[in-house]
């Protein structure tokens, strides 16, 4: 990267999401579909850039959250099947239908709704049908007391007129978490899962794309593939379980030290005052802050990788810059690049300074931040 003006910027691998998606690809039984998770601009690695390349490379589907997020995909090149997986008024059902998305149904009232809509318009709207087996969030209510009065709603809302039932799928709470009781619940989901689709299918509807597993199912459950696996965090190369896979981190966030300067022992530094200098230290500003994604809370609980050493953040993290310790890294001068996160600094042991998950530092790399792609 030699352009100086690039304070911060994020470098996305094309290379290392293919081999992602052809390793994860080559776990998975025959004929089962690969849907890739490009919600939230692709956990922020780009969701055009990464809808393309998995375009290329072969994938069956691709998911986002909400309609501005598929049409962003439709409006650059992106033809492969899309389902949304959050809500969709039914104001929108005919954009849907022209668009060719595939919409998540998570009751029967929004599945009478779209059903009226396209109706009304003489269309057709493809629609994955989505069950709550334990995430408590959006979904047909089918558990316990819930069963029978959550296949009979299921069924009704595959029978109306103006849907076509292409899926369904649930989602699972703990499958990425280790221990017991967590694998008991998620087997619990999956049991409950096919339970539904085994009695609403005894009553005459049919699901030709059955789907349930998120990362953690990918990696821990392969029996629960069924039709098709729906992987967000593992594509981009991040989790507990990258390395038994042998998965490669998608991005790399990376800044540049602006100043370098020599304090004295017992100066005071940044915001708050809550670093102080033990003894000489030599202290480079490094052109990255929380407006940038770089979390607050991390603030005198992080390193950044530097001219082969490990300088460590000192002072609150400000909007736009934070300080870091090169005393101990001669190497270190003004332009210098500073690995954030990526192959020597994880992701994984930033999230944990920040007492969050990967996914919320993905996710909060912020527009102000270059996405730079490497073929590579
Ligand atoms: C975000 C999401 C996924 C992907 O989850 P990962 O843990 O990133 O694999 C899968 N399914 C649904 C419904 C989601 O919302």
């Amino acid at each position: 990267m030699d352009d100086l003006r690039k304070r911060t910027w994020a470098e996305i691998s094309l290379g290392a999401l293919r081999h992602n998606y052809e390793a994860i690809r080559a776990r998975l039984g025959e004929g089962c579909r690969f849907l890739g998770v490009v919600k939230a601009d692709a956990y922020g690695h780009g969701a055009v850039p990464v809808s393309r390349m998995l375009q290329d490379a072969g994938a069956d589907y691709l998911a986002v959250s909400c309609l501005d997020e598929a049409m962003e995909l439709r409006q650059n090149g992106i033809y492969l099947p899309i389902l949304i997986l959050g809500h969709t008024p039914a104001e929108f059902t005919e954009t849907l239908i022209r668009n060719d998305l595939t919409q998540a149904v998570t009751c029967l009232a929004k599945a009478e709704e779209y059903s009226h809509e396209a109706s009304r318009l003489g269309l057709t709207l493809r629609v994955h049908i989505k069950l709550d087996t334990g995430m408590s969030r959006l979904g047909f209510l089918c558990a316990g007391s819930r069963f029978d009065e959550g296949v009979e709603n299921v069924v009704h809302s595959c029978t109306l007129p103006a849907l076509e039932t292409e899926g369904v799928f649930t989602h699972f709470a703990v499958s990425d978490e280790p221990g017991e009781d967590n694998e008991a619940y998620t087997r619990a989901q999956f049991a409950l899962f096919l339970r539904v689709i085994a009695t609403a299918e005894e009553r005459g509807v049919h699901f030709a794309i059955r789907h349930c597993a998120n990362s953690g199912a990918v990696v821990h459950y392969p029996e629960m593939q069924l039709d098709m696996v729906r992987p967000g965090l593992l594509l981009y190369g991040y989790g507990d379980d990258t390395g038994t896979l042998g998965l490669q981190p998608g991005m790399r966030l990376v800044t540049r030290i602006t100043t370098i300067k020599h304090y004295d022992a017992l100066t005071d530094v940044s915001y708050g005052r809550r670093f102080t200098t033990e003894h000489t230290t030599r202290m480079a500003v490094l052109g990255i802050g929380y407006a940038d994604g770089l979390p607050r809370l991390c603030s005198n609980k992080c390193s950044f990788a530097v001219a082969g050493g490990f300088a460590p953040q000192r002072g609150s993290i400000c909007m736009d810059m934070c300080m870091a310790d090169v005393s101990d890294i001669p190497g270190a001068t003004v332009d210098g690049e500073v690995e954030i996160f990526g192959a020597q600094c994880s992701l994984e042991t930033l999230s944990a300074a920040a007492q969050t998950i990967p996914y919320e530092l993905l996710c909060a790399v912020s527009k102000r931040v270059p996405r730079v792609y490497l073929a590579k």
